[in-house]
């Protein structure tokens, strides 16, 4: 059956979504699981709801995807079948772009942005033993990391120095000054990323945002260093999206700040899913100017471009709601 095909590892664009385990206090809760993975790219949300008359009865709602993760993958098979085909994508000096969208805990940064574990330092694994082969001798890794919260971007490289993005003659969108370190080994990389990790924005405090509000950029670019001046190659990005809750599902206050928080991530990630959809398109005109996100990312939207997804949803009823529109979210973008 359909649901058994697995798609093309080297589509332009792939959506995949995964589940993780309730968790212990979910558990403890006494909170079901309504999230089924069928096959290997079938899933369903098994909502249970009430008629006027009482009868209860449990809504199925079914999606399909480029590729399911249950709640037993681990981020090694996730990047087997999202991060690693990219790689090699970019050494042939293309731009690729990893999301994680979903809810505020439903795995976004477990999957992405672990420090030990996640997709971008299993990426840079083998990103490293490709630019040890002589061929690539050439060729630097450099790496970058920022944060936009609102429409402002912060360096998290530089002490979240405020950074300003514009389009130089050639269109090309630039973040001027934001710091750029050469990495030569995952090590290194790692101790870069713990480094900006460190500067993220924490809710705690009151004086920064909350990091689940803002979006996370982690990019390592290939350039060719053996003339005068490097020139970009190609460029791998890991993005770790602000939580697509509202406001009101978290409990918070509602004040302005929320809400504000809440319509620029709504429209960032609207604009998101327009410029992705236009990547496979190959549409003249692209959505690039709706956000602050979609701007910074324009070079990953045009020309030799790729874009995986992994939508990540949390699997028990009280989030049924999020994590359906999740799934409706990721189910239009390709
Ligand atoms: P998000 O970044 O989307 O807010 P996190 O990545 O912080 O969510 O995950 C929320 C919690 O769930 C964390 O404690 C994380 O360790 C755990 N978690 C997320 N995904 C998984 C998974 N696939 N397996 C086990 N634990 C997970
Ligand atoms: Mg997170």
């Amino acid at each position: 059956s359909r649901e058994q095909t697995v798609s093309n590892l080297h589509d332009k664009i792939r959506v995949c979504v995964r589940k993780r385990p309730l968790s212990s206090r979910e558990r403890e809760r006494g909170e079901k699981d309504v999230a089924v993975v069928r096959g290997r790219r079938g899933m369903s949300v098994m909502e249970p709801k009430v008629k006027v008359d009482m009868t209860r009865y449990i809504e199925e709602s079914r999606f399909l995807f480029d590729e399911v993760f249950s709640e037993t993958a681990t981020n090694g098979d996730v990047y087997e079948r999202t991060a690693k085909p990219l790689v090699e994508y970019v050494f042939g000096g293309g731009n690729a772009t990893c999301f994680a969208y979903g809810q505020t805990g439903s795995g976004k940064t477990y999957t992405m942005l672990d420090v030990q574990d996640g997709l971008y330092i299993r990426a840079a694994e083998d990103l490293f033993a490709l630019l040890a082969r002589p061929e690539h001798g050439h060729l630097q890794a450099f790496v970058t990391f920022y944060e936009i919260y609102l429409v402002d971007l912060y360096d998290l490289l530089n002490d979240r120095k405020k950074l300003f993005a514009r389009e130089d003659a050639k269109q090309n969108v630039v973040v001027q000054n934001v710091r750029e370190v050469l990495v030569q080994s995952p090590e290194d990389l790692m101790s870069v990323f713990e480094y900006g990790n460190g500067c993220r924005s924490t809710g705690s405090t009151g004086a920064n945002a909350d990091s689940s509000r803002s979006h996370a950029i982690l990019q390592i670019s290939l350039k060719d260093v053996s003339g005068r001046r490097p020139v970009m190659h190609g460029k791998l990005s890991f993005i770790d999206l602000a939580g697509n809750e509202r406001g009101s599902d978290r409990g918070d206050r509602v004040d302005k700040r929320t809400l504000k928080e809440g319509s620029e991530i709504n429209k960032s990630l609207l604009a998101l899913k327009e410029c992705i959809r236009a990547l496979d398109l190959n549409k003249a005109h692209q959505p690039f100017r709706g956000s602050k996100l979609t701007q910074v990312l324009k070079d990953s939207f045009i020309g030799n471009s790729r874009a995986c997804m992994v939508a990540t949803i949390s699997p028990n009823s009280a989030n049924c709601d999020n994590t359906l529109n999740t799934l409706r979210y990721a189910d239009r973008v390709k």
